[in-house]
């Protein structure tokens, strides 16, 4: 079968609620993924960030299929071996007393929320059902009907009402909005310390700082949703550390399992996150020692090849190097370590189109968005392979 083939089963049988590019991958290693034609491109949207660690990276696939052959799933009614040691190792790179697993990044998500609320009403004193959570607008936290709830895209939320309540959207990037949404009842401030899907938007300097200042003040818990900033991406272990910040919620998922399978978490301390009692929350898969043993691969894998320091150095050269393409379409490149966005003056769709035609996988956010952020494997000499590609497309007429 061909791609044509494939595509075509693919738009008869399946729902289409997404509109991929026309490449059909059978494989991958790396920064590479190969189409069923046998052509190679370098995948610049690592699954929005889920393999910073690189395709099928060895050391997480031996991890996976030796835990595969023990035993993969218990449920928690009975306890595991990975657990425990993944619990420990999350601690001790992330500096969080404690961490609840999960399985998607929407799921955590879900499950910080329902924490925040808990801590309002058992630790600050709101009273029950009254809690809010304040969000910025453009937010991406996940497709769950609640999550949907406070998102301000109208595709992601109009035909999927009704709504769940609790949630106050407020301008990312302007803290004293933010303070200003400020009530006796808000329970938390739920953000992304760089918006990916609305466009990796950074916000002004200092912008995070000012949250976590007001956070403290107003005695209201600050969630950071790391789940495509985190681990790596941004150059540093999390984006919130780029300004000191040290979020009392901090949400990761995607990379916490190298892409192999889906695995999130919720790390807080014990004066948060041990507020959880039993039979208050839970999961069927949420931290069984399969997606344990591939947690624990994936974040020694971060730690040992020194992700974080390749994506910052490497991303300073990328955006410098993007920076400097002459091209009438380009309104601005930026970018925070290897999460790169070239914002355009037109819609971004044909250009990845070109782009893959010349062997580059990019993906358009937000219509005249490209997004760059390769695995964090990547080096410099295919970072410089790519360029006079990119280079030619930026110049399409
Ligand atoms: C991808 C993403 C999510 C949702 O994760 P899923 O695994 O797709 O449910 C939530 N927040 C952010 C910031 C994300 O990038």
């Amino acid at each position: 079968m061909n791609t044509q083939d494939f595509i075509k089963i693919e738009e008869e049988y399946g729902a289409h609620n997404y509109h991929p590019l026309d490449v059909v991958i059978e494989k991958a290693e790396g920064v590479w993924v190969h189409d069923v034609e046998g052509k190679k491109y370098l995948d610049c949207l690592s699954a929005y960030s889920a393999v910073n660690q690189g395709h099928v990276h060895p050391e997480i696939l031996k991890a996976m299929l030796e835990q595969a052959k023990r035993v993969t799933l218990t449920s928690r009614a009975f306890r595991n071996d990975q657990l425990p040691l993944l619990y420990k190792e999350l601690s001790e790179m992330t500096g969080y007393e404690m961490s609840l697993p999960m399985n998607s990044g929407a799921e955590a998500v879900e499950t910080a929320v329902k924490l925040a609320r808990k801590w309002a009403y058992v630790v600050k004193g709101v009273p029950r059902h009254q809690a809010e959570i304040i969000v910025a607008g453009n937010n991406f936290h996940g497709r769950t009907v609640t999550i949907i709830s406070f998102s301000t895209e109208p595709s992601y939320r109009d035909d999927f009402g009704p709504f769940t309540p609790g949630f106050v959207v407020v301008d990312y990037g302007d803290a004293g909005a933010l303070e200003k949404a400020i009530t006796p009842n808000t329970a938390a401030v739920m953000l992304e310390p760089i918006q990916g899907e609305a466009g990796v938007i950074i916000p002004p300097a200092g912008y995070l700082k000012k949250v976590a200042e007001v956070c403290k003040k107003n005695n209201v818990l600050f969630i950071a949703d790391e789940i495509q900033t985190g681990l790596a991406r941004t150059g540093k272990l999390f984006a919130a550390h780029h300004e000191d910040v040290r979020a009392d919620i901090t949400i990761v998922g995607k990379a916490l399992s190298g892409g192999f399978y889906p695995v999130s978490a919720v790390l807080a301390d014990k004066a948060i996150l041990g507020l959880f009692q039993p039979g208050e929350h839970g999961s069927t898969f949420g931290g069984n020692p399969l997606a344990a043993a591939v947690a624990r691969a994936s974040l020694r894998v971060i730690r040992e090849e020194k992700l974080s320091e390749r994506a910052a150095e490497l991303g300073t050269y990328f955006v410098e190097q993007l920076s400097e393409i002459p091209s009438p379409h380009v309104k601005e490149v930026r970018g925070r370590g290897l999460l790169i966005a070239v914002e355009l003056d037109k819609k971004a769709r044909r250009f990845c189109e070109a782009l893959k035609e010349r062997g580059i996988l990019a993906k358009e956010t937000h219509d005249n968005v490209i997004r760059f952020a390769p695995p964090l494997v990547i080096d410099k000499e295919t970072i410089d392979w790519a360029l006079p590609s990119i280079r030619e497309v930026l110049n399409m007429p």
